[in-house]
């Protein structure tokens, strides 16, 4: 706030949340355009010298100090806005897909751990509209790097519209394809049911590397009784690709959205 009334008006991105540092509570979310929030009013001038000015008292000497405004410590968090949020263990392939299918060039590792941040990747289709994957390391992956570290990244998926759920089913993982789903969604349970509920789809990856076939069967019956599309896909070849955009812009992208 400025001095004698005058407000300062800064602009922000749509998505940023507004925490109050003091008591860390959340004074808003701005994630609709144009929104305005007045966060704290500003103080009242006081009189200058000037205005005490008269015809028998050319030099006065008397002010009246002013009042001063609210002044509050604020905390600004951008909350990332993809539709689109990749989730599963670490090593499921998410980062691959996201360099598969957007321009994005995530660090890809085979190893745990590689993605300590959200990266964000824009799907473009050849119809011109577009929309925005997340990928986003789970739980699992902070956990390792101290509590809470999971929850924030987290948080960023909780405005996507729809989650994909990647789940590796090569045999040389040497995983339990539906105990890494159930794992995976308890982790999402704990943060948040309603991230859990979230519309998601189930992908069974790296299809390229002899899959054993019960291994994948279990994983689609799983997606049958939890009502979810299943999907395969190899990012290596590429098979099932170009299907796994496609149910994705459906569920995301209205049939004449064009992102601007
Ligand atoms: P993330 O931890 O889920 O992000 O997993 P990454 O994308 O980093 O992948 C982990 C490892 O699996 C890397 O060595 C990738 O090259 C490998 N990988 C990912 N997708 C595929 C795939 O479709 N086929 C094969 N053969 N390897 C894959
Ligand atoms: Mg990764």
């Amino acid at each position: 706030t400025g001095a004698a009334g005058n407000s300062i008006e800064i602009e922000v991105p749509v998505g940023t949340v507004v925490y109050d540092e003091a008591t860390g509570e959340r004074v808003v979310d701005l994630a609709e355009p144009g929104q305005r929030l007045l966060v704290a009013r500003g103080g009242r001038g006081g009189r200058g010298n000037a205005r005490f000015v008269s015809a028998t008292h050319q030099v006065p000497t008397e002010h009246e100090p002013g009042r001063p405004g609210e002044e509050k410590r604020l905390r600004l968090e951008l909350k990332l806005l993809a539709d689109v949020g990749l989730v599963g263990f670490p090593n499921a392939g998410k980062s691959t897909l996201i360099s598969r299918i957007s321009a994005a060039r995530p660090k890809i590792a085979d190893y745990p751990f590689t993605t300590l941040e959200p990266n964000l990747g824009v799907v473009s289709l050849a119809d011109f509209r577009s929309f925005v994957v997340a990928d986003i390391p789970g739980l699992i992956e902070g956990a390792h790097l101290g509590a809470g570290l999971g929850i924030q990244f987290l948080r960023h998926i909780e405005r996507t519209r729809l989650l994909v759920h990647l789940v590796d089913v090569s045999e040389a993982s040497g995983r339990d394809p539906v105990h890494d789903f159930e794992t995976v969604m308890s982790e999402l349970a704990s943060f948040s049911e309603e991230l859990a509920r979230k519309p998601m789809l189930l992908v069974a990856t790296k299809m390229d590397l002899a899959p054993d076939p019960s291994r994948v069967a279990a994983l689609r019956n799983l997606a049958g009784e939890r009502g979810l599309p299943f999907l395969e896909i190899s990012s290596a070849t590429g098979l099932g690709i170009d299907a796994l955009k496609f149910a994705m812009a459906s569920r995301v992208l209205s049939p004449d959205s064009v992102r601007k």
